[in-house]
């Protein structure tokens, strides 16, 4: 019996986008050639974000998030050194008040992992922010996303479904024994304006930016909650097995594995290995085929 696969949500998100970009990038360990941008945005914005609910220092939270850029080295790295420090300033501004009269910080960025069966996965991931509810004293996961207006809007629409919340759900219900209250997404959406100075200036004044969405753990949705849990242990079995050919027969084992053509290009970006996979020379058949 091979070692249980340890994996996460955005391994899920994209083991269920494309099979073989997943094994490309998880078990391959190949890096995609793509614009890292927004990644980049996001983890300075996290880290500012935690940084000032701890200290509640601006001026630290804005040299955290600039470290993360600097360390990052997004393309776009001047701007961002701007928007970055507009949107913790907004947010702490705009979001941060009212968010806090309803819920009180517990814990960031916490750590955790939930084995739904040992012997074929573990989950592990962070929890962004762990709140109460002021009103009842319930326990509340919540995640922060810098999305486009375009991927946020369909996370809205979706939420009630939305994997990610499903996993943190079972995964406090594993560890403390009962279902949170509440489940959600904190946007922080990226301006849309095209002239860089308006959107810097829209991040650090415009309320309508910054957005807390929630879904109740209802019985309903702690029962998707269960059925996302069940396939993922599938889909866990799925990754181990494709895992353990690779290990065993080198990247031609990749062959076997589905590449889904119709999720190369999303929300404006193309998949780093579509020049590979669209000139029927795949990037798998082009490394040294031997054992991993
Ligand atoms: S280019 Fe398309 S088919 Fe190839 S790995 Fe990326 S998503 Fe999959």
């Amino acid at each position: 019996m091979s070692a249980p696969i340890e994996t996460s949500d955005s391994q899920y998100k994209s083991f269920q986008g494309c099979q073989r970009k997943w094994a490309y990038t998880k078990i391959l360990k190949l890096t995609e050639d793509s614009n890292r941008d927004s990644m980049h945005l996001g983890n300075a914005a996290h880290d500012g974000m935690e940084e000032y609910i701890k200290s509640r220092s601006m001026e630290k939270a804005i040299n955290c998030a600039l470290t993360a850029l600097n360390r990052d080295k997004p393309t776009n790295l001047e701007y961002q050194k701007l928007l970055v420090p507009s949107m913790l300033i907004g947010w702490a501004n705009h979001f941060l008040p009212s968010f806090e009269q309803e819920y009180q910080y517990i814990a960031l960025e916490q750590w955790f992992t939930s084995c739904p069966n040992p012997e074929i996965v573990r989950i592990r991931g962070f929890k962004d922010a762990v709140v109460l509810k002021r009103q009842t004293n319930a326990r509340c996961v919540f995640d922060y996303k810098t999305a486009s207006l375009a991927y946020s809007r369909d996370l809205i629409a979706t939420l009630a479904s939305n994997n990610q919340l499903a996993r943190y759900a079972t995964a406090e219900r594993r560890e403390f024994g009962s279902w949170v209250s509440e489940v959600g997404l904190i946007f922080l959406f990226k301006p849309t304006a095209k002239d860089p100075a308006i959107a810097i200036q829209n991040a650090r004044s415009d309320p309508s930016l910054y957005r807390l969405v929630v879904q109740q753990v209802t019985p309903q949705f702690a029962q998707y909650a269960l059925d996302v849990e069940r396939n993922d242990v599938v889909m866990a079995a799925q990754m181990r097995h494709y895992r353990d050919q690779i290990l065993l027969r080198g990247p031609v084992a990749c062959e076997d594995i589905p590449a889904n053509l119709d999720n190369c290009y999303n929300y404006g970006t193309m998949c780093g290995f579509a020049a590979g996979c669209h000139s029927g020379n795949p990037i798998h058949r082009t490394l040294p085929q031997k054992a991993v």
